[in-house]
């Protein structure tokens, strides 16, 4: 895969005073929920509107996303908001679905990303689009892993690519609930200077508090943009209900971080 300034078009296309803002609800609950949501953050620095409706849920018996008929809320939340959406799709019939249902950009999941069958299967089904693709690093620390994947992804001509790191596994007790290992980001950035790499605070942290330092940390590191997982009613979230920041929060956020020019 070579490295040019081509990857990074997507985005210097937006033209952004900011970074990339990707936020809403870890999953799509309702389609009350998925609007108000969006409502609340039409007009603030949000640039694409996140909801899971597929949740790889690590065991069974929590909620596993609403299915297709999420993709039509988001249809929703475009016309009424002008949103641009996102959602993630970790299957060929996810990404047809997706595709019909013009959802704008793609991500793959963490538990995607491990495993080479599925990111194939992903590509072959996406070969041509020209949709935004992003991909989150795999659950374990794995720099190869992740460069494979975006590989496979940019083999099918996917010419829109991106990166979002959301912190690794371990077993170790820490204050996180995936450990950011940021000299691996930092090393993916230095071998793909031009692939725009977005940070998702809400999946490192774990619980809201921290989702502001790790933000500020991203973006001191020059990152391109922030995924926040954001929720009208955090704590009766249907999944990562402790790490779910509200859209009020986030605007507040967005005013206080220090945002890091390349000339700076
Ligand atoms: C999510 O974004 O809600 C999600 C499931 O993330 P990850 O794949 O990073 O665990
Ligand atoms: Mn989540």
């Amino acid at each position: 895969m070579e490295n040019n300034q081509q990857m990074r078009k997507w985005l210097d296309d937006m033209n952004l005073s900011h970074p990339l803002v990707i936020a809403g609800p870890c999953s799509a609950e309702t389609e009350d929920q998925v609007l108000k949501i969006a409502h609340d953050l039409k007009d603030t620095d949000v640039n694409y509107y996140r909801a899971g409706i597929w949740k790889p849920r690590t065991r069974p018996g929590n909620f596993e996303g609403v299915g297709a008929l999420g993709l039509k809320w988001l249809q929703k939340v475009k016309e009424e908001t002008g949103l641009k959406t996102t959602t993630e799709v970790a299957n060929a019939t996810h990404v047809k679905l997706a595709l019909e249902h013009d959802i704008d950009m793609l991500w793959i999941g963490a538990r995607s990303t491990v495993s080479p069958f599925i990111m194939q299967e992903i590509a072959d089904a996406l070969e041509g689009t020209d949709k935004i693709v992003l991909v989150k690093n795999p659950v374990n620390p794995d720099l190869s892993l992740w460069l494979g994947g975006i590989e496979r992804l940019h083999t099918a001509g996917i010419t829109k690519l991106g990166a979002i790191h959301r912190g690794f596994s371990t077993y170790k007790k820490t204050k996180y609930r995936n450990i950011p290992e940021w000299q691996l980001a930092i090393e993916f950035q230095n071998k793909f200077p031009d692939m725009p790499l977005i940070c998702d605070p809400s999946h490192i942290a774990g619980k809201r508090d921290l989702v502001f330092d790790i933000s500020q940390t991203a973006l001191d590191l020059n990152y391109d943009g922030l995924m926040v997982e954001t929720h009208h009613d955090p704590n009766n979230a249907w999944s990562d209900a402790a790490q779910q920041v509200t859209p009020s929060n986030l605007v507040h956020m967005m005013r206080d971080l220090k945002i890091r020019k390349e000339t700076d």
